[in-house]
Formats: structure tokens, sequence, C-alpha cells
């Protein structure tokens, strides 16, 4: 395994450890941290200063039964539901291969351009995440943001105007930045990507094509 060097923000692990960030963006956490000792370990942090929260909280009586009526959907369970191991599907760590139904196989690309694919993933509609594919030395085309746009590596490597991104690295990009993200030669790009907004493409023909490529 390759050294993870871009990591999620501060403010990214706390919203995601609050439960404040839509479905799009929790999946691009979740992944990365799945892959990540160094953010397993600041999440955890975080989570027990939730749960110190919690403790600390005032308590809310519930019904009297409700003790009773939860063990009892505990015995009805049976052993098939129970929480099942780390599902990895190749390249893809068990949150987004939850997603996709498998590995890369499963992916249902649609063509881009120029080798380009995209897989639009299904989350809430308060933001988008997808799977993205750049043969080696493709770009996607030069783009700014309108919100937040998380891109996650999971195979091969890409460069843009800030640095190297290889596999497990995060890319934050807010609305201040101006990129074109180019996949390194050798094995295919494929990241995970998510935003809030659309994606401001400065070139004519991205532009066009935005309203159907839903991007
Ligand atoms: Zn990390």
């Amino acid at each position: 395994m390759t050294t993870i060097r871009h990591h999620l923000s501060e403010q990214l692990l706390t919203a995601y450890a609050a439960g404040e960030l839509p479905e799009a963006f929790n999946l691009v956490v979740a992944t990365h941290v799945s892959l990540c000792d160094d953010c397993r370990a600041r999440l955890e942090t975080l989570d027990a200063l939730g749960g110190a929260l919690l403790e600390t909280a005032d308590a809310t009586p519930m019904s009297e039964d409700s003790l009773a009526a939860c063990l009892d959907r505990i015995d009805g369970l049976s052993q098939a539901t129970s929480r099942s191991p780390m599902r990895r599907h190749g390249i893809f760590p068990a949150p987004l291969a939850d997603y996709v139904g498998g590995g890369v196989n499963k992916v249902k690309w649609r063509n881009l351009g120029m080798g380009v694919k995209q897989a639009i993933l299904p989350t809430g509609k308060d933001a988008s995440a997808r799977l993205l594919y750049i043969p080696g030395g493709q770009a996607v085309p030069d783009h700014g943001h309108r919100g937040l746009e998380l891109t996650l590596v999971l195979q091969g490597a890409f460069r843009d105007e800030t640095d190297r991104f290889g596999p497990g690295d995060i890319e934050i990009a807010d609305e201040a930045m101006q990129h074109t993200p180019v996949a390194e030669h050798g094995e295919v790009c494929i990241c995970l990507a998510a935003t809030d907004a659309p994606l401001k493409f400065n070139a004519i023909i991205p532009r066009l094509a935005q309203p159907f490529l839903r991007i």
C-alpha cells in the first residue's frame, strides 16, 4: 500500500462524526477512512468526544415497554442479518462496494468522450457522487467549483496544479480553486468524487454538455 499524503480536513471529519454531511460526502469520507489509519484514529477521537457529550446529556425517559420491545426484536433477528464482515471488492472498499453492488466490473459506466467515463451513484439529492474512469495521460476538463468537491483516488494517480494524488489520497477543492486534473501515464485512474453544486467548466463544449451529463 502506498503512503497516503492527502487527508480529510478537521472540518470534514467533525461534520462526518456529527452526522451533518450529505450522503454523497459521507460515502467519500467513509471510503477514505476505511483506507487510512490516520484518519480512522482521528475519527475515533472525535467519536469518543461525541460519546462523552452524550453521557453528560440529561436523559429523556422512553415509554415503559421500550426495553422489552427492543429485546424482542433482537431475539427475532436471524444470524444472516447480523453485521457482515468488510466486503472489499478489488479496489472498492466496503462502503463503496455496497453502493456499486460489487467491484469495478459491476459499475455502469457512461462515456464522456476521450476515453473518460463516469458512473453516477445513487445518493440523496443535496450532493452527488460519481465514479470517474480516466485513462493515463487524459485530462478532466479544466474547471472551477460552485461548492465543495471531494476527489478520492482508488487506482492509478492524477496530478493537477496543486500536487500529485495517488491511491487513498483525497483532494478537497472549493470555490476558490481552478484546476485541470490529468491522469498519470500507466494504470487507468479511477476516482470517487462528490460535489454539492454543479462544476463550472470554462470550455464551451463541456458547458453545453453539462446538463446532459449531469456533472
Ligand atoms: Zn487520511
